[in-house]
């Protein structure tokens, strides 16, 4: 029966794949693809625990057994002889061999995936006794993970195959199937895990628009749909699922003749993209002469490369924290030192050929969290609580070893060295001296350090309101229009329950916007935006009419917003602009 489920839209197009689904759940483990020749060892992995499992169950038991009645319940020995059963249970072992053989899964994957399978087939039962075995299924397989843990394969640094087979599909037919990523939730972390994997698409149960995991698939440049609710319990591993991206739906074991009009729609979309593709070498300049830069914004190093395709003049935020998340599943043991970040922060240098990178420093928390860490249950307000510069500064020594980092990369090439949240003059006084004191300790050492371009993001409303502080320290502005919102607007970016109240068309936004452009113009400073509203098309027209010059977005945006500037007057805009930003409902006029 076909289903269609509502969410946010995140990333445009159309994907029509068969369903991976991520089983998200207490059983917190890492997912990759291996490569073929890698199966017998993960087989061998689940074996080998399975095994080390039953032994442990069969001790276990035996000394239950020659315990005195009182001494241990009765129900236990009764107990452990049920889990030994699911053990040894064909259905797990067989569907675990299926997703390692067929679908290149990691072990744990595996694992979980299909424990997510028999779970289900548990929930549906009408006997309570059986139902209820479910928990000592999960139990189980928990006891499996664990003894895996410390077993796992090194991860596969090349991407997997670009197609995986599928089972139960007809081999004689050379039938393969795209695959579209289901999961209830997915950390910034992990989607820079299936970056270079095979998906065609993603759908997450929660998240807002610009959450950082939204933000990850943009860069992608798939489908996506976020705040899909109940997505990852209707759908089932192998179902046909759409993606609509666009329109923010997704559809679940559609009918021949929706695939048939949702193909055709995928391939307007594909000729859309070769049309703008063209555009790549084509300068953006506007109707009256006015020359715009478009930056883009990465993740890793190797995004360069993306940035450099799309026709990008350079990098206007690198998200540096990314270096540091997602590093267990990566099996690196600790955060990346000195050396570490200075080879990943010349690689984007290198990568960019010349042009300028802006490496922000590490913006860690709220929706980011650092390996082990789950910010979100430990603090009550992570997105008000220590990150970003908070974090720095009451790490001293990461951040000096991040600084030094970044400025022995600028003698490599220009780079811009870019500060987030900052709101306090405080903050901005011992982030100067911060970096003095890098400066200082490089020359003591005789390493070479490059000039740097400084940067503030204005993302709190504190920081647009009190612009002359930062005007008076800083070489350039970049409006981070995503916390931006957040913090105007009292809204978590990260909560779908929220979503339709986070609003870049508000006119308090708007008029934050419009004044630190205005600002910094007017002082011959540096301005752009780097939030996602410099992405969205619906906002080019309104910030070159406010004096924008400077857009930095994700290389898979880059030639829709440079197709809209090269038919915009910019000079003609700034009446309009101005109107927009005074009226009381900015989103009619932006006609949204
Ligand atoms: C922003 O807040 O707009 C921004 C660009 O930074 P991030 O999305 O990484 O918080
Ligand atoms: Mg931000």
């Amino acid at each position: 029966m076909t289903i269609s489920i509502h969410g946010l839209n995140v990333a445009r197009g159309i994907a029509i794949g068969r369903a991976v689904l991520v089983v998200s759940s207490r059983l917190d483990v890492a997912h990759y693809f291996i490569q073929p020749q890698e199966v017998e060892s993960e087989l061998g992995r689940v074996r080998a625990a399975r095994d080390a499992v039953a032994e442990e169950l069969e001790r276990l038991r035996a000394s239950v057994s020659q315990l005195k009645r009182d001494e241990a319940p009765h129900e236990l020995a009764g107990l452990l002889e049920v889990h030994l059963m699911l053990l040894q249970d064909e259905a797990l072992s067989e569907g675990v061999r299926h997703w390692i053989v067929d679908r290149l899964y990691n072990a744990e994957w595996a694992l979980t995936s299909q424990l997510e399978v028999v779970a289900r087939q548990f929930d549906e039962m009408e006997d309570e006794y059986l139902r209820e075995r479910k928990a000592d299924l999960e139990q189980v397989v928990e006891r499996i993970l664990r003894q895996m843990k410390g077993t796992a394969a090194e991860l596969v640094p090349s991407p997997p195959p670009r197609k995986t087979p599928i089972a139960g599909d007809d081999e004689a037919d050379g039938f393969d199937a795209p695959l579209v990523l289901i999961a209830h939730d997915l950390s910034p972390a992990d989607m820079v895990q299936f970056k270079k994997s095979v998906f065609a698409g993603f759908v997450t149960d929660v998240g807002g628009r610009t959450s950082h995991t939204a933000i990850v698939a943009r860069s992608m440049d798939i489908p996506a749909v976020v705040g899909a609710r109940v997505a990852s319990q209707l759908v089932r591993q192998d179902d046909w699922v759409i993606i609509d991206g666009d329109a923010g739906v997704v559809i679940v074991d559609p009918s021949p003749i929706i695939l048939a009009e949702y193909g055709f729609k995928q391939r307007q979309g594909e000729l859309e993209r070769e049309r703008l593709w063209r555009l790549r070498h084509r300068p953006a300049v506007t109707l009256d002469g006015e020359r715009i830069e478009l930056l883009a914004n990465i993740e890793m190093p190797e995004d360069a490369a993306a940035a450099v395709k799309a026709g990008a003049q350079g990098v206007g935020l690198f998200r540096s924290e990314f270096l540091f998340m997602g590093r267990e599943a990566r099996h690196l043991t600790r955060l990346p030192d000195e050396q570490e970040q200075y080879e990943a922060y010349r690689r984007a240098v290198e990568g960019m050929q010349g042009m300028p990178v802006t490496i922000r420093t590490i913006d860690i928390g709220a929706d980011k969290p650092l390996d082990g860490k789950a910010p979100r249950q430990e603090y009550l307000n992570p997105a008000l609580g220590l990150r970003a510069i908070r974090w720095s500064l009451s790490e001293p020594a990461m951040f000096l070893a991040q600084l030094r980092a970044i400025l022995r990369a600028a003698a490599h090439g220009p780079v811009n060295l870019l500060i987030p949240m900052l709101a306090h003059a405080s903050e901005i006084r011992q982030t100067l001296v911060f970096i003095d004191k890098a400066r200082a300790e490089l020359k003591a050492r005789g390493d070479t350090a490059g000039p740097v371009r400084l940067g503030a993001m204005i993302e709190v409303p504190a920081a647009a309101l009190s612009l002359s502080i930062f005007l008076k320290h800083f070489d350039f502005l970049s409006i981070g229009t995503n916390d931006l919102i957040q913090y105007t607007l009292a809204i978590d970016r990260a909560d779908e329950s929220v979503a339709h109240l986070y609003d870049a068309s508000h006119p308090a936004v708007l008029r934050l916007v419009a004044q630190t452009i205005a600002e910094a113009r007017r002082l011959g400073k540096g301005v752009s935006v780097c939030g996602e509203m410099a992405g969205d098309v619906q906002f080019t027209r309104l910030l070159l009419g406010l004096g924008l010059r400077s857009f930095s977005m994700h290389p898979s945006q880059i030639l829709t917003v440079k197709q809209e500037v090269l038919r915009a007057d910019a000079g003609k805009l700034a009446d309009w602009a101005r109107q927009v930003v005074d009226s009381d409902d900015p989103g009619e006029l932006l006609g949204r």
